[in-house]
C-alpha cells in the first residue's frame, strides 16, 4: 500500500515520531492519539498514515481501519454519548490539513463539554429533493 507523506504536516509528522503524541490504537493504516485541545475528556483523532487533505482524496484502502478504531476508542472510553467528526475546509472547521476522524465523547449536556452543533434545517420541496438526487445519480 503505497503511503504519502509531506514533510510540513504536523500530523505526518506524529506518525512518523518527529512529534510525541498519546497514542491510543495502531494499524498498519491509521494510528489515533488523544487530540491536545480536547472538547472533552477523552477526545480522540484517528489519522491515516497517508497524507491527503480532505476525505475525497484518501485512497480507499486507508478508511479500513477508522471505524472499528472509533468503535475501540468509544468503547475504552465507555462512552455512552459522544460524537465521531470529519472536518474538510477552512470554512467547514477543517485547521490541520491531514484527513482527520474525531472522537468526540459527550459527558454532559448543554454548551460546555464535548461537541456544540448548530443545525440550520433548509426548506426543500419533495420536487427540489427529487430534481436533486437525478442530478446526483448521474454523477455517482
Ligand atoms: P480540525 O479542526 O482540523 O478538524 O481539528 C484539528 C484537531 O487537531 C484539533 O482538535 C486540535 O486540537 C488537534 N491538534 C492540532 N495539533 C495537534 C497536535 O500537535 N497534537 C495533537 N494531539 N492534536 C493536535
Ligand atoms: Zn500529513
Amino acid at each position: 500500500m503505497a503511503a504519502k507523506s509531506l514533510a510540513s504536516c504536523i500530523f505526518c509528522k506524529i506518525i512518523k515520531g518527529e512529534i510525541p503524541s498519546f497514542k491510543l490504537v495502531e494499524t498498519d493504516t491509521i494510528l489515533s492519539f488523544l487530540d491536545i485541545g480536547p472538547l472533552s475528556k477523552g477526545h480522540a483523532l484517528i489519522i491515516p498514515k497517508y497524507h491527503a487533505e480532505k476525505l475525497h482524496e484518501l485512497p480507499d484502502e486507508y478508511f479500513a481501519d477508522v471505524l472499528p478504531a472509533a468503535k475501540k476508542i468509544a468503547l475504552a472510553l465507555n462512552a455512552e454519548n459522544y460524537n465521531l467528526l470529519q472536518n474538510n475546509g477552512r470554512i467547514a472547521h477543517q485547521e490541520v490539513d491531514h484527513v482527520h476522524f474525531h472522537v468526540i465523547p459527550k459527558p454532559a449536556p448543554g454548551d460546555n463539554e464535548g461537541l456544540v452543533i448548530g443545525w440550520p434545517v433548509q426548506k426543500l420541496t419533495m420536487d427540489e429533493l427529487k430534481k436533486l438526487q437525478e442530478e446526483l445519480l448521474t454523477k455517482l
